[in-house]
Parts: structure tokens; C-alpha cells; sequence
């Protein structure tokens, strides 16, 4: 079933899904299975050489992971995908596939919190460097290409600050320089955001976000362009060992069927919510990529099939309000992630984001006072009266400590 021209739910439904591969099964079967017979001594060498594609050992191939892959290349319009055993997996094999001693990264901030220590960190120490500037300095970027520059790193919109990345614009730069655009969709999603048809050359994502979106499964995957980047980073995920267990693979298959849905349906409450939050008094200021106040709007509409979900605000009594919102929800849940059917809020200075060095932090504006609200797919009136009743919790904190 080739289905490149489909559009994009009825890929989420059907891509990397061929019955007829399967006895007629609708649904991709869970193979469950570590090791595959080969038919032959022949055949069995035939696959080693490469000269066969059938199947070996599940670390190197897997039909329920392949099922996923093809689902999830298709969405983002990649040549192939390799699925792995979490987000933050996808992200260091692409680092270890692309990069080596003496490289240099041009990568934006912020960035999601442990990605940003990976390449402080532990790439620092094998000799890896990085240039950070901010996600939407699109000319800061260009300016801070080197000779030595193998891969350009961007998240957008950006965890937590919700500043976007002209990807269009930093995928010509990439092209100029000759190196690779890494894109972070997990935020947008395939559903709402596709990198590779603006220019990216890999796609990476936490699956454990919106394209499972159910809160139960951690995974990821890295999508590429060209089949020469795949077979690098599939050559490095074997070698690894990152790559993604099959009952994993099923049950994010299972969630992206219905990933059109889901994301429509907690961006119709997130547009709703942004818009009351931002004429609330008890909020400073909202930042979310559908609402005209976004410094970045014009560029939304344009890269964009929507806002997406997450909403990020600064409420007017800074920290301590914050934390007492984040105490006062009932129905929100005081949880990290996003992207599934419940909402959830969080602190990023305290928990996302406390990793990263408070003034790198301030300097990536990520404020004491930012909470992120992760809007799921409930009732959008019952999560107004959960945080307008929050918000009155607030109220009288504040009249008794004035007191
Ligand atoms: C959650 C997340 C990751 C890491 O994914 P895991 O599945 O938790 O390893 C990476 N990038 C972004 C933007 C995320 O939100």
C-alpha cells in the first residue's frame, strides 16, 4: 500500500500496516520474538552480507518496530526511521552517529533539558563542541557556523519558552555549511509540524509525547532524509543497542492511529485557554505560538499546521504563586511530559529544566516564574474552572500573607 500521497491521518492509520504481510491482520501483531530462523546456512549468511533483508535478531530489525518506523517516516516524509528504546536514545545514537572528536554543534536554546546536558557534557568531554544561540536569532545562528561545523540542532517550538525556529531559513544555512539540520519535532508533531519538507535532514522524537500520547509508553525515533544518513544512524543504533523493544513498538502504533484526533482536539482547548489566560489578572504575560502576542506569529502560521498544545505563562506573583498554583489543580496533573490526553503543568526552573545552571537558564529564558501547561484532551470548560478555582487559591494565599 503505497500511501505517500495520502493525507495525514490516513497515514497515521494505515502507513507500515500491509494485512496481507500479517494473515489479514488489521492491527500489526506484536512479534515477540528475540531471534528469527533462517531458512537456510545460505539465506542465514545472505542476511549477515546484507545481501538479504530478512530478519536476524530483534536488535537489528523487528516487523512490529519496522511497522512503526514506516508509520512514522511516512508521517514526517523521511526515507526510513529507526525506532528507539526512548527520546533521549534517538537523540544521543544521532549524536554519536553524526558527530566525532574535533566537531563542532550549532545548537539552539533552550533545548529540552537532558539533551542540553548531553552536549555540555558528556560530548564536551569526548571533544564535541557547541555554540548556543537563541532559538529565533536565525543570524545568530548563521554567525556562529565554523569551518569545523558538522550539525545544526534545533527544537522548535523550544521546551519551554515556546520561541520557534524558522526552519526554512537554519535549513538553508545547514545546506550552506554542509552540515546535517537535526530537528526536535516532539513538541509539534508530525501531525502539525514536518521538518523534512522544509529542508531538515533528521527528524528526532520523544514518542512518549504526542505520537503515543497516552501517558504509558516511553520511546523514540530519528527519521532521515536520505538513505545515506539512515543507514549511519541505523548502523550506530545496532551497535548501541538503542533501539526499541516490539510490545513498545505495538503500543505506540496503537496510540499514533488516532494522532490527528488527539492533537486537534487538546489544540481546539489549548487556543481556548491561552486566550483566557492572557486576559486573567492573575498572569503576567502568555506564550503560545497561536496567539497574535507571540513574537513569532506570522512564522507559526507559516511553518505550521497549528499551535499546538503547550502553553507556557509567567504568573504575576512569580515562583510562589507558581508553586501554589501547581499545589491548588485538581484535575490538571502536577506531572512532567505533554502531548497525551491529560493535562499536565509543571515548573521547568525547578523540575524540566533544573539541570541547567540558573543564570544559562535566565539567559535561555526560561524565568523563576514559567509554568508550562501541557493542555490533554478533557473537557476544555472543566479545565478553566480547575485553574480558575487554582487561581482563587492563589488570591487568598496572597491576602493572608499580606496580612
Ligand atoms: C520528552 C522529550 C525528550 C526526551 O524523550 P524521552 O522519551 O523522555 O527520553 C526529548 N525532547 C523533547 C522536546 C521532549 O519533550
Amino acid at each position: 500500500m503505497s500511501g505517500s500521497h495520502q493525507g495525514r491521518n490516513s497515514k497515521a492509520v494505515h502507513a507500515g500496516l500491509d494485512p496481507m504481510q500479517h494473515r489479514g491482520a488489521v492491527s500489526v501483531p506484536i512479534y515477540q520474538c528475540s531471534t528469527f530462523m533462517f531458512p537456510t546456512a545460505e539465506e542465514g549468511a545472505a542476511r549477515f552480507e546484507g545481501a538479504s533483508d530478512g530478519l536476524i535478531y530483534t536488535r537489528l530489525g523487528n516487523p512490529t518496530v519496522q511497522a512503526l518506523e514506516e508509520c512514522v517516516a511516512s508521517l514526517e516524509g523521511g526515507c526510513g526511521a529507526i525506532g528507539a528504546a526512548t527520546g533521549m536514545a534517538a537523540i544521543a545514537t544521532t549524536f554519536l552517529a553524526l558527530l566525532r572528536q574535533g566537531d563542532h554543534v550549532v545548537a539552539t536554546h533552550p533545548l529540552y533539558g537532558p539533551t542540553h546536558g548531553l552536549l555540555e557534557g558528556r560530548l564536551g568531554r569526548l571533544g564535541i563542541t557547541s555554540t548556543w544561540v537563541g532559538a529565533a536569532d536565525t543570524e545568530a545562528i548563521r554567525a556562529a557556523v565554523r569551518p569545523e561545523t558538522r550539525m545544526i540542532y534545533v527544537e522548535t517550538p523550544a521546551n519551554p519558552t515556546m520561541d520557534l525556529v524558522d526552519l526554512a531559513a537554519v535549513a538553508a544555512i545547514a545546506r550552506e555549511a554542509g552540515a546535517p539540520l537535526v530537528v526536535d519535532n516532539t513538541f509539534a508533531g508530525p501531525h502539525l509540524q514536518r521538518p523534512i519538507e522544509l529542508g531538515a535532514d533528521v527528524v528526532v522524537h520523544s514518542m512518549t509525547k504526542s505520537l503515543n500520547g497516552h501517558a504509558d509508553v516511553v520511546a523514540g525515533i530519528t527519521v532521515a532524509r536520505d538513505p545515506e544518513t539512515l543507514r549511519t544512524l541505523r548502523d550506530t543504533a545496532k551497535a548501541l543497542g538503542t533501539t526499541m523493544d516490539p510490545h513498545q513498538a505495538w503500543l505506540v502504533l496503537r496510540g499514533i492511529r488516532t494522532l490527528g484526533m488527539r492533537v486537534e482536539r487538546a489544540q481546539a482547548n489549548a487556543a481556548l485557554l491561552a486566550v483566557w489566560l492572557e486576559s486573567h489578572p492573575a498572569v503576567a504575560w502568555v506564550r503560545y505560538p497561536g496567539l497574535p502576542s507571540h513574537p513569532q506569529f506570522e512564522l507559526a502560521l507559516r511553518q505550521m499546521d497549528g499551535p499546538g498544545s503547550v502553553i507556557a505563562f509567567e504568573l504575576a506573583g512569580g515562583v510562589e504563586a507558581g508553586r501554589q498554583l501547581m499545589n491548588a489543580v485538581r484535575l490538571i496533573t502536577l506531572a512532567v511530559s505533554l502531548g497525551g490526553v491529560e493535562s499536565l503543568i509543571e515548573h521547568p526552573a525547578s523540575m524540566t529544566h533544573s539541570k541547567v545552571a540558573p543564570a544559562d537558564q535566565l539567559a535561555h529564558g526560561i524565568t523563576p516564574g514559567l509554568v508550562r501547561l501541557a493542555v490533554g484532551c478533557e473537557d476544555v470548560e472543566d479545565l478553566r474552572a480547575d485553574l480558575e478555582h487554582a487561581f482563587a487559591a492563589l488570591e487568598i494565599g496572597a491576602a493572608a500573607a499580606s496580612r
